[in-house]
């Protein structure tokens, strides 16, 4: 088959290599028909986070047809169309009866393979799928296979940054980044009943979608969030702050937006070795800080009545539809945001 593989810092290649194989029992092979380029597989791109093999399969979003199935697969058969969260779980662990599906003790990251261990990615023709009975969802009538992509991953992580941050009517929120997760942030944010909510970028085009979902926009190129925030809410600064960038300096300006007694919420993938900010700088604000690998696969099925409702246009932000052969020029432009470049789904046939 052919695959979106990495091969050191910007370089992604589209390759042929040999097809996945079932390995377990539990496995399933589905055929990709959509997958996507994730802000998190950009801290790959960038050799920000290290470690992965050269030739592992990059990507972890993705929706497709089940093409195979291991002995003991029961629910599952050849022809059934599915989702998939972006890391596998099974269901019955201490974390996965918790809701914490993201820290299932058989959990794997598709995409992450380390000194030969680890689970392949699914930005390829076929990728195999581990404990899929637990991992992998029907895809109900209603979704298209654009809302399934995003269900595995970018939808439940806007809305579990959302969650953390414990929305009430009535209070001040920030999201800092409007990239993808930013946008799903706010959507969830506004689901959950945020009545104020302001959205931090400096890229227009993605300022814009923000404003769309119903935050209102600062562009932080020309005007001070902090003051903004400060001037709203009696010189106090936002009741929660959800992140959704990943680098230090988001860190630091959510620790500066957020009110003594706030939230600070991050689904950001920060891979600088020391935190924005320091324990002092926590105690004297009385932080609450959360943050973590969304539980993808638990939110799953409570949202996808929201999604079925058409109450919001979460496809709209997919600005790019390439050939996976093309894969490696949809990495540039989404690491560069060129072309206004905001999400790239690919499918075998473009
Ligand atoms: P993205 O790179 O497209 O978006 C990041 C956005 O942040 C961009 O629009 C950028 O202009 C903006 N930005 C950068 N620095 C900023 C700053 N200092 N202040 C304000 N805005 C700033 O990526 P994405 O796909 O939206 O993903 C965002 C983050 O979410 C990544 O770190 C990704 O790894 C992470 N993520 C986490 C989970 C999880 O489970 N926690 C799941 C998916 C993605
Ligand atoms: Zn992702």
């Amino acid at each position: 088959m052919n695959a979106l593989t990495f091969h050191g810092r910007h370089q992604v290649v589209y390759q042929a290599i040999p097809d996945p194989q079932i390995k377990a029992p539990t496995d399933v092979i589905v055929k990709v028909k959509l997958c996507a380029i994730c802000g998190s597989d950009l801290h790959v791109y960038h050799e920000h986070e290290k470690g992965i093999d050269h030739e592992t399969v990059m990507g972890h979003e993705f929706m497709g047809e089940v093409v195979e199935v291991g002995k003991s697969i029961r629910h599952l058969k050849a022809g059934d169309v599915v989702m998939s969260p972006f890391s596998t779980s099974c269901g019955q662990c201490f974390y996965c009866m918790k809701g914490l599906t993201s820290r299932c003790v058989f959990s794997q990251l598709f995409g992450w393979v380390e000194k030969g261990k680890g689970l392949h990615g699914a930005q390829a023709e076929y990728v195999r799928v581990p404990i899929a009975e637990s991992t992998l969802i029907r895809i109900p009538k209603g979704i298209s296979d654009e809302q399934a992509l995003m269900l595995g991953d970018i939808i439940p992580t806007g809305y579990f940054c959302a969650q953390q941050a414990e929305i009430k009517p009535d209070q001040v929120y920030a999201v800092v980044g409007c990239g993808p997760v930013g946008l799903m942030t706010i959507i969830g944010a506004i689901e959950q009943g945020a009545t104020t909510l302001y959205a931090i970028d400096t890229v227009e085009e993605r300022l814009a979608m923000a404003a769309k979902f119903g935050a209102i926009p600062i562009d932080a190129s020309k005007t001070n969030p902090v003051s903004v925030l400060r001037e709203v809410t009696e010189n106090r600064g936002a009741d929660a702050v959800m992140e959704a960038v990943g680098n230090k300096a988001a860190g630091k300006l959510a620790y500066e937006l957020v009110r003594p007694g706030g939230i600070i919420s991050m689904v950001g993938v920060c891979t600088d070795e020391q935190m924005a900010f320091s324990p002092t700088e926590a105690y004297n604000k009385n932080l609450t800080f959360k943050v973590g690998r969304c539980p993808a696969r638990h939110l799953m099925d409570q949202l996808i009545p929201i999604v079925r409702s058409g109450r919001y246009d979460f496809t709209s932000i997919i600005t790019h539809r390439l050939a996976l052969k093309d894969g490696a020029k949809g990495y540039e432009m989404f690491a560069n945001k060129k072309d206004n470049c905001l999400k790239v789904v690919m499918g075998l046939g473009g």
